[in-house]
């Protein structure tokens, strides 16, 4: 297959995470099998591989960051400096692409639309002064999407803070959500300001597009799609989990995933590995991955974990695992700094998932049908654990207690006990919705040609 022109193109610009790269990218390839020239458009920050999509035409952009700044674990800082500096590179590539007399390859094509993430809060002026249509990408479940209306309610409201006594008690507003999980979510009183305001431009910026793409489906959030007209009034887009859409799934990974994970697995029986992984921003202390270390060693079953370098504060990498201790393993154990995680879910050995929620993984867990354990930090991960164990009941909640007994107990209840064959025939069912609805007929498949008629009549 060559390059395509003299066809529509579309621009993508996912935000420079890995959770959002992903499915943006996924979504290219999609969009690319139903016969649209893509362009991505990127930050010079966690720059995806071009080499990894030869069919896609890449521009890098400056983003204004310096070294200091990209290596700050301060996330929302990040996006806020991103936000600020990115308005006017994308402008000037966007200028370059639309001149009409423009020499490069998309002479001759119409482009379609712009479609960038939910977290970019200035491109829908940046397109309207083109005159360009754009789609939003939502990349969390639609739930906590929604709940970026209510989260600045609540604080001007003066629900937060709230006393411990109420720590457990659902956000009447916001169910499943505990009034705890929503103070994690919210951060310190500083971080709130900043949030507050984050959230207010997403809505705000969301409001005058042309739709938002969901990496959702009917299937799982029903509910807040069914909300959704009180608030958006343009279409939604649900189509559903984007890997596993009928076209070949790509990598996109900033890190190079280790191979060895896979020959690794072939060698352990069926469903009897724990995968462990917290993606690609969570940082955990010292004591923490301690706790995880022994809690995994002392469950005495095979473990796969993924100790992303720089992830444990302070350290470099492993080097304060106990000396011995992998040799104490027996070979049960495996750690390494980056895991196909797509493949390591599907493989038939890996039988249960401990996992930060964020919303790709818990998606690639349902749709391999691994059950969980959830071990969220911050973000939509809280929402995404609670719906977990508390509403699909598809995994248990380690409710933030990391501690080695605790662990070693949330493991063996989902690896061992009968309590984990339970939640493996509730997960199965929801699997089989979930890739059902991207079949043809499906919900997220019927989404999809609706979306590229959408893109289509522009
Ligand atoms: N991932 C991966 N290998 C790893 C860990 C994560 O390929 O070792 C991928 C994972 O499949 C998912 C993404 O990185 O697509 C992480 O996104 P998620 O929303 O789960 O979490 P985030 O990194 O945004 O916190």
């Amino acid at each position: 297959m060559e390059k395509r022109t003299n066809e529509k193109r579309v621009i993508l610009f996912p935000l420079p995470l890995q959770g959002c790269i992903n499915p943006m990218l996924q979504l290219a390839t999609i969009l690319f099998s139903r016969g649209f020239s893509i362009t991505i458009i990127h930050t010079r920050f966690n720059a995806p591989k071009s080499s990894d999509h030869p069919l896609f035409t890449f521009l890098q952009m400056a983003d204004g960051l310096s070294e200091t700044q990209t290596q700050s674990p301060d996330l929302l800082l990040k996006l806020t400096l991103l936000n600020e500096n990115c308005e006017k590179p994308l402008r000037e590539c966007l200028a370059k692409l639309l001149k009409p007399d423009s020499d490069s390859e998309t002479e001759q094509e119409k482009i379609s639309c712009l479609i960038d993430d939910s977290g970019w809060t200035f491109t829908q002026s940046v397109a309207e002064s083109f005159n360009l249509p754009r789609f939003v990408l939502c990349a969390y479940k639609f739930t906590f999407f929604l709940g970026h209306l209510l989260v600045p309610q609540l604080r001007r409201h003066g629900f937060l803070p709230f006393p411990d006594s109420e720590a457990e008690d659902l956000v009447p507003e916001f169910p499943p959500l505990r009034k705890k999980d929503l103070s994690r979510i919210m951060g310190t009183s500083s971080q709130m300001e900043m949030l507050d305001s984050y959230l207010v431009k997403i809505l705000e910026s969301t409001k005058p597009a042309s739709g938002i793409i969901v990496m959702s489906c009917q299937e799982l959030d029903q509910d807040s799609l069914a909300e959704s007209h009180k608030v958006f009034n343009f279409p939604i887009f649900p189509i559903g989990p984007s890997h596993i859409h009928d076209v070949p799934a790509s990598s996109s990974s900033l890190f190079e995933p280790d191979q060895s994970c896979i020959p690794w697995l072939d060698n352990q029986e069926t469903k009897s590995v724990i995968y462990v992984s917290l993606g690609s921003i969570v940082t955990m202390s010292e004591s923490e991955f301690l706790e995880i270390a022994f809690g995994l060693r002392n469950t005495d079953l095979a473990f796969l974990w993924v100790v992303r370098p720089g992830s444990v504060q302070g350290r470099d990498w492993i080097e304060s695992l106990p000396v011995g201790f992998m040799e104490s393993l027996d070979g049960k154990g495996k750690i390494v700094k980056w895991a196909p995680q797509l493949d390591v879910l599907a493989h038939r050995a890996t039988g249960g998932f401990l996992t930060h929620n964020g919303w790709n993984s818990t998606l690639e867990s349902i749709c391999e049908g691994v059950p969980m354990i959830s071990l969220p930090f911050v973000w939509d991960q809280m929402l995404n654990a609670r719906f977990i164990s508390e509403v699909w009941r598809i995994g248990i909640h380690l409710e933030g207690r990391i501690e080695r007994r605790e662990i070693e107990r949330a493991v063996r209840r989902v690896m061992v006990d009968s309590e984990g064959e339970e939640i493996q025939a509730r997960i199965k069912v929801l699997q089989d919705e979930v890739r059902r609805s991207v079949k043809r007929g499906g919900s997220s498949s019927r989404s999809l040609d609706d979306l590229v008629n959408r893109i289509l009549s522009f």
